[in-house]
């Protein structure tokens, strides 16, 4: 039987990176948090969503910047999920967490609480990068936090790298890479940077404060990380993720292979595992005032056409989709269904077939927009 996943969005950052375009405040006082934690767990407490029935394998607290949370507020809302969900025993239970943000005690409680994966933004290992980003840890804060995660007891630590990032060089990414690895983490997350309207980078660009990231060196980069983390032993599980075995992110996994996720909070999108697809209010206060006035936080449902999102998500996975399961989850043969655009594709090296399971190639993860265009 397919388990459900819960998602937790806590919006509050110690400052905003100027690339960011998440639901997320600059932290202010802790009387906001305060309110936010009680109207997330009345959220919790008073949702109606089916995925009540199904056992829950996975929590994954996301953010901003869930580590800005005290124990206590944490244990407050896992209580408040315990409650409500059939929560299995050794469910996967992740924590997004900043670079200095954290202590050993702080580690410890995380860890008594029973999170048992710890996820946090490096993005670089260069000072005046992560200056140039706005984000307020060093290099020497991500090596520090690994090591009070390792004495905190966490065996299962991920951290996000971005590439072609302004003025970087293949030669400072390799660096970079290379300085992850040393780190041996069981899981990472490597995204290039994109370039989000409304961001103070965004800004900087428009006004040629930064230059625009190069879109071939951005393949180069993409190249070497894959050859790179390969001869560390990391397996690429999906366009953006890779992981020793074993470590592939059970949470996250879920939104590619179209499960069911209930998710909480500001700007929390849930999905059924079905077709219907529902999100909340962006709005920090709005969202609190709602909740307060019990009144529903969901302002935006739509129906998913799960058939194309089966495929377009599915093929973000290194593995692919079993053209068996499409057969038997719709009722039609994917290959007959997009012959003349699979042939394309096919042609232009951006997919494979084999053994009953359609994948993107190598280049076809570089170029897979492309390929997703087909199926949207
Ligand atoms: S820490 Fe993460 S969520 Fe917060 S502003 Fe920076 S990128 Fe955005």
């Amino acid at each position: 039987m397919t388990a459900a996943g819960i998602y937790i969005h806590i919006p509050f950052c110690r400052s905003r990176c100027s690339y960011c375009d998440f639901a997320t405040d600059v932290f202010k006082n802790n009387e906001t948090v305060e309110r936010y934690v009680s109207a997330l767990c009345f959220e919790i407490q008073n949702s109606k969503s089916k995925i009540q029935n199904l056992k829950v394998d996975t929590i994954y607290f996301g953010g901003g910047t869930p580590s800005l949370l005290t124990a206590k507020q944490l244990e407050k809302i896992l209580n408040a999920v315990y409650k409500k969900f059939s929560v299995l025993k050794n469910a996967e239970i992740t924590m997004e967490m900043n670079p200095a943000t954290v202590s050993l005690e702080t580690l410890r409680d995380y860890k008594n609480l029973g999170i048992n994966r710890a996820s946090f933004g490096a993005q670089t290992f260069d000072d005046s990068e992560l200056k140039r980003l706005g984000r307020k840890h060093t290099a020497a804060d991500v090596r520090e936090t690994i090591e009070l995660l390792r004495a905190a007891d966490f065996a299962n630590v991920s951290f996000d790298l971005i590439a072609g990032l302004p003025r970087q060089t293949l030669k400072d990414w390799k660096r970079n890479l290379d300085e992850a690895l040393k780190l041996k983490p069981e899981h990472l997350s490597l995204y290039l940077l994109e370039i989000h309207e409304g961001t103070p980078l965004a800004e900087q660009v428009r006004s040629r404060r930064q230059p625009l990231p190069d879109e071939d060196l951005a393949g180069e980069m993409y190249e070497l990380l894959i050859e790179t983390v390969a001869e560390k032993g990391y397996a690429q599980y999906e366009i953006s993720n890779f992981s020793l075995s074993g470590y592939e992110s059970k949470h996250n996994s879920k939104y590619w292979t179209c499960e069911p996720v209930s998710a909480f909070g500001v700007s929390a999108h849930s999905f059924d595992g079905k077709r219907n697809r529902w999100a909340n209010e962006r709005d920090t206060l709005k969202y609190v005032r709602l909740v307060e006035n019990d009144e529903s936080p969901i302002v935006e449902k739509s129906e998913v056409n799960l058939r194309s999102e089966f495929v377009f998500l599915g093929l973000r996975l290194t593995k692919g989709i079993d053209l068996r399961e499409y057969k038997k989850r719709f009722g039609t043969d994917l290959i007959e269904e997009y012959e003349k655009d699979l042939r394309r594709l096919v042609e232009a090296e951006l997919i494979e077939l084999a053994e009953n399971r359609l994948k993107l190639t190598r280049k076809g993860f570089l170029f897979s927009n492309e390929v997703f265009a087909v199926f949207v």
